[in-house]
């Protein structure tokens, strides 16, 4: 198999699109029809670097750990459609549409990797989706395998003021990766860390910080325990009883904003 394969068989899965859909909302899709897909070398001495305190820590594992001779890290990001993105334009808790793509949407999210997994499998390689293993545990509010890191390593953009992750096609959507032995050339990496965050690359914006109900960002650092507890103490005990399924994310700081579909530039403000 090669680069252009996984690419085109990813991008077939999401165009398919069975589970892209919310039953309840009748059938409104969740996902554009285009994934970005990258790959990052397994070998990549960033990998060893996220095991710092500070950065991730010593809990998160390298890909050698869940796939034996790991070469590649296939990467991609599932954008989210402009009708569940403008859902959550409203102040307040995050709308049902949000609320019901995040829960539905990683459902499919999971399908995707499974089905790149699976199809690596079928050709004779060893591959494994590190978030569907038995091994992938959270710690506090960090896991032992970032995906948004391995889209860093991957070349696919940057984090940001709000701690999300700006691909090309913005950051309202979810990431996923599969570890695998087979080798394929990295895509190539040129933006640091939070290049395509227009506060900190530009020195201005910060519209994350008063889209956030529960003061989580500030221009120096999110507080994920606030943003957690926003999430149970609000979003949860709205919609669980509703909808009775538990999703994560209010999505005001990702929504809204000028960096939700795009990578922004300065005219977007
Ligand atoms: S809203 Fe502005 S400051 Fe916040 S992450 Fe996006 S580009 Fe950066
Ligand atoms: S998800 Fe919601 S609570 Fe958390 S940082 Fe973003 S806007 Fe704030």
């Amino acid at each position: 198999m090669n680069r252009q394969e996984i690419i085109g068989l990813t991008g077939e899965f999401v165009r398919r699109g069975q589970g892209n859909s919310i039953a309840e909302l009748d059938g409104m899709k969740i996902y554009e029809d285009k994934p970005l897909v990258a790959f990052a070398s397994a070998r990549d001495p960033l990998y060893a670097k996220l095991r710092d305190e500070g950065i991730i820590g010593p809990h998160h594992l390298m890909p050698q750990d869940w796939v034996e001779n790991a070469k590649t890290v296939v990467v991609y990001f599932l954008p989210f459609t402009k009708e569940v993105i403008e859902s959550n334009y409203p102040e307040g808790i995050s709308s049902k549409e949000w609320y019901l793509s995040r829960y539905y949407g990683e459902d499919f999210n999971n399908a995707v990797r499974d089905h790149i997994a699976g199809v690596l499998q079928k050709a004779g390689h060893n591959a494994v989706a590190p978030s569907r293993s038995g091994k992938f545990e959270m710690q506090n509010v960090t896991s032992n395998w970032s995906e948004r890191h391995s889209a860093y390593i991957a070349g696919m953009g940057s984090f940001c003021l709000s701690y999300s992750f700006i691909s090309e096609k913005g950051c309202a959507g979810r990431y996923g990766t599969v570890v695998t032995d087979l080798e394929i050339e990295p895509s190539s990496r040129t933006k640091g860390l939070r290049d395509n965050c227009l506060y900190d690359a530009k020195g201005t914006c910060g519209l994350c910080i008063s889209r956030c109900p529960a003061g989580a960002i500030t221009p120096e650092k999110k507080d994920h325990w606030k943003c957690q507890e926003y999430l149970v103490t609000k979003v949860m005990a709205e919609y669980v009883p509703r909808f009775n399924v538990v999703a994560g994310g209010c999505g005001k700081c990702q929504t809204k904003v000028p960096c939700s579909r795009k990578k922004p530039t300065k005219s977007d403000l």
